[in-house]
C-alpha cells in the first residue's frame, strides 16, 4: 500500500506551493483536490449550472472529464473535456464557485474515488481541506497548514499584482474570509484540523522554514 502524506488547511497558507515541494522532493505523486472542485465549477459555469442545484451537479462531478498531466516545463497541466484550464480555473470568481459547490454532499461523494485513485507507488501528497479527515483518514502522516487570513490575502496580493493583475487587498481579504466561512462551516467535511493532525502555523515563517518542518513531520 503507497503511504499518504495529508496537507489540509485555508486557502492562501501555502498548502499548493509546499505540496508541490514536498511531492517533488520525495518523488511522490501530488493531489491538487482543490483543483478538482475548481474544474467541476468552471464546467458548471460553461453549462449554466447553478452552484446550489444539487441534482444537476451529482451527475457532472460523477462523470466530469478532467485529465492532469505534466507539461514539457514540468509544470501540471489540467484539462476540461480536453481544454487547457489550469490558468482559467486559478481566479477568485471560480474559487468562489468552488466553495459554494463543495458544500453539496452528493457532489463531494461523487468525487471521492476519483481522488482516492491518486494513491499510487511510491507515495502521494495530498492537498486540501478534508485529506486527513475524509479522504484518507488512514494516512500515514497528517499536517494542518494555516496562516491568519491577513497574510493569506497580502500574499495572494502579491502573487496577482506579479501575474499583472489589477487587485484591491481589501477585496482579497473580504473574499477570503468569506470562503474560510463557508469551508469550515458547511455541513460535510468542514474545514477542521484531523485529530492527529500536526499543527503548523505559517504566517511568521518563510516557504523554506515550512518545507523543513513538514520533511521533520514526515521523518519521525
Ligand atoms: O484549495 P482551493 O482554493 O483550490 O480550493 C477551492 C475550493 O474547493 C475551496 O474553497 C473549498 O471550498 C473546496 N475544496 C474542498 N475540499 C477540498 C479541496 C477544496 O471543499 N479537499
Amino acid at each position: 500500500q503507497a503511504p499518504v502524506i495529508t496537507i489540509d488547511g485555508p486557502g492562501g497558507s501555502g498548502k499548493g506551493t509546499i505540496c508541490r515541494l514536498v511531492s517533488q522532493k520525495l518523488g511522490w505523486h501530488l493531489l491538487d483536490s482543490g483543483a478538482i472542485y475548481r474544474v467541476l465549477a468552471l464546467a458548471a459555469i460553461h453549462h449554466q449550472i447553478d452552484p446550489s442545484d444539487e441534482e444537476a451537479l451529482q451527475p457532472l462531478a460523477a462523470h466530469l472529464d478532467v485529465q492532469f498531466s505534466c507539461d514539457e516545463q514540468g509544470n501540471t497541466r489540467i484539462t476540461l473535456e480536453g481544454e487547457n484550464v489550469s490558468h482559467t480555473i486559478r481566479t477568485e470568481e471560480v474559487g468562489s464557485v468552488a466553495s459554494k459547490i463543495a458544500s453539496l454532499p452528493r457532489v463531494r461523494e461523487a468525487l471521492l474515488r476519483r481522488q482516492r485513485a491518486f494513491k499510487e507507488a511510491p507515495g502521494l501528497v495530498a492537498d486540501g481541506r478534508d485529506m486527513g479527515t475524509v479522504v484518507f483518514p488512514q494516512a500515514e502522516v497528517k499536517i494542518f497548514l494555516t496562516a491568519d487570513a491577513s497574510e493569506r490575502a497580502r500574499r495572494r496580493y502579491l502573487e496577482l499584482k506579479e501575474k499583472g493583475h489589477d487587485v484591491n487587498i481589501g477585496d482579497l481579504l473580504s473574499e477570503i474570509q468569506a470562503r474560510d466561512e463557508r469551508d469550515m462551516n458547511r455541513a460535510v467535511a468542514p474545514l477542521k484540523p484531523a485529530d492527529d493532525a500536526y499543527m503548523l502555523d505559517s504566517t511568521n515563517k518563510s516557504i523554506e522554514q515550512v518545507l523543513d518542518e513538514v520533511l521533520n513531520v514526515c521523518k519521525k
